[in-house]
């Protein structure tokens, strides 16, 4: 039998003003293979794509390559343009391949200035094309913003459970082997999804198991609590989705996805279980809780005895949207001195300057707050240019390029500018420009949360981390943001009650008559 296999991946923040468009998915850092293009990516480029076929292949399914597009998160809303031309992509080359069934992986939060949830739309055309009896199992991201219309259009979808993202290759095994026994009827899958109106912002999206965390963030409890039930007889996916509250659109919060075989009610129990769960917990994602002021988070680190310290740009989080040019932390450290720290700041005009000047020069510069009007203004720094880099592809394994880059020393504090917005998730990144992550008092990184695995989980660096909370568009704090289209009331904006078991509020799908005979 054939599985066609393709996906779409775009996390939009709709607060960044720049459009995502069709050479966003097409010109690195953003990628797009089509037909044969995809094999590298399912021989193993790909955590998600690779797992389809590892697990499709092992099943005894004939994999056909599709279409995948994916841009990098820092643009905002997507075209009509690029959403229409992705959506011709994906389904002029599954009705040529005629599947049997299908594997996506979609991520969840990508809203067009057309369609707020683009991935429903592409799943209901999909869904068109192939006819109701294909089955069609999604791979999403958690922070996907879900709406109850996926589950018209799906047999399944699973999301990953670990916040940062290191389970994704097997979540996509987990989705081929269960499409394999939907396709050998050995399941006959049952859905039920509830929304609890809770919107979370940037890093309190964190799921994590790091050392340093002793007060486990809610995202900790509530995927606990779906794995236990996924040991549960007949229960086959229980899917926590936290959601993208940088985005505003009808669909954005929590989302929960309970996939059982053959039991709606039991679905449906489960699922106001988790979500009754998540509202109860709802205080734990309270930004003015956990975060400090970018000032008390400099002298915080630079008092402390134990270091490095990482501070967390909250709110310039590339991966969240920010474009990466947030200047609030250096503009604290030019104020402290230049203390013995390291960071990286976004700038492709103060990347030429420095190439103009040449290494062992002393340079003045205008860096930074550019782009995006709340990341901070441009901070005026003088310094001597250490070392020039023609361009580091492949950042994290995943064709995400910094540009060209420039490694600037003012005082104590190494800078590295760069063409293009980058993500300081690994230590690797700064050492891969010459900087020993160790032998900083502070080290910056533009991420929210994503950075925990490697930089905690794996190599213990860090002796603390403090969470920042800088202005820009990735700022954890919902409350200073105008959303006009999120559904109302939702917590953190407004007070209110909810009853978890009010029928509106959970949708739940019988068994879907899928699938072909084997
Ligand atoms: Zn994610």
């Amino acid at each position: 039998m054939k599985v066609a296999i393709g996906g779409f991946s775009h996390e939009t923040n709709t607060f960044n003003r720049i459009p995502t468009t069709r050479t966003s998915f097409i010109e690195p850092p953003g990628r797009t293979w089509q037909g044969d293009a995809m094999w590298p990516a399912l021989h193993g480029g790909h955590p998600v794509l690779s797992g389809f076929h590892e697990a499709a292949t092992s099943a005894g399914l004939e994999v056909l390559p599709t279409f995948y597009a994916a841009a990098n998160p820092t643009t905002g809303t997507i075209t009509a343009d690029a959403l229409d031309w992705i959506a011709e992509g994906l389904l002029t080359r599954i009705r040529a391949a005629q599947p049997d069934a299908v594997l996506l992986d979609l991520h969840g939060a990508g809203t067009s200035e057309r369609e707020t949830d683009a991935e429903a739309w592409i799943l209901a055309r999909v869904r068109e094309v192939v006819g109701p009896n294909v089955a069609l199992v999604v791979v999403n991201d958690p922070h996907g913003n879900l709406g109850f219309p996926w589950l018209d259009y799906v047999d399944a979808t699973i999301a990953y459970k670990k916040i940062p993202h290191s389970d994704m290759h097997e979540r996509g095994i987990e989705a081929a082997l269960l499409l394999a026994r939907i396709l050998r009827r050995e399941v006959i899958v049952s859905a039920a999804m509830t929304k609890p109106p809770v919107m979370v912002k940037s890093g309190l999206m964190t799921m994590s198991e790091a050392s340093l965390m002793l007060i486990k963030p809610p995202m900790y409890w509530l995927t606990g609590r779906a794995y236990e039930m996924e040991h549960e007889q007949h229960v086959l996916n229980v899917s926590v989705n936290v959601g993208f509250g940088d985005a505003d659109t009808p669909e954005t919060g929590i989302s929960i996805v309970v996939h059982t075989s053959g039991q709606p009610r039991l679905a449906s129990e489960l699922a106001q279980e988790l979500g009754r769960l998540a509202w109860d917990l709802r205080r734990g994602f309270d930004t003015r809780l956990v975060m400090l002021a970018p000032q008390a988070a400099v002298e915080r680190a630079l008092s402390t005895p134990n270091w490095p310290v990482i501070l967390a740009d909250e709110g310039n989080n590339t991966a969240g949207g920010s474009p990466g040019d947030g200047t609030v932390i250096l503009a604290e450290l030019k104020s402290h001195g230049w203390p013995e720290a390291a960071l990286f700041i976004r700038d492709a005009g103060a990347v030429a300057q420095c190439f103009t000047a040449g290494i062992g020069a002393a340079i003045e510069l205008e860096v930074g707050g550019k782009l995006e009007p709340s990341n901070g203004s441009p901070v005026h720094l003088a310094g001597r240019i250490q070392t020039l880099t023609a361009g580091q592809a492949d950042l994290e394994g995943l064709g995400t390029t910094s540009g060209r880059a420039a490694l600037v020393k003012c005082g104590n504090t190494d800078l590295i500018l760069t063409e293009f917005p980058t993500r300081q998730t690994a230590p690797t990144h700064y050492r891969r420009f010459g900087v020993e992550p160790r032998l900083k008092r502070i080290i910056v990184v533009q991420s929210a949360h994503v950075f925990r695995h490697e930089w905690d989980t794996v190599e213990h660096l860090p002796r603390s981390i403090i969470e920042v909370d800088t202005p820009g568009i990735t700022s954890p704090s919902a409350r200073e943001f105008d959303y006009v289209r999120v559904p109302r009331p939702i917590y953190p904006l407004d007070d209110f009650e909810w009853d978890p078991t009010d029928p509106n509020v959970i949708m739940a799908r019988p068994s879907r008559p899928t699938s072909k005979s084997p």
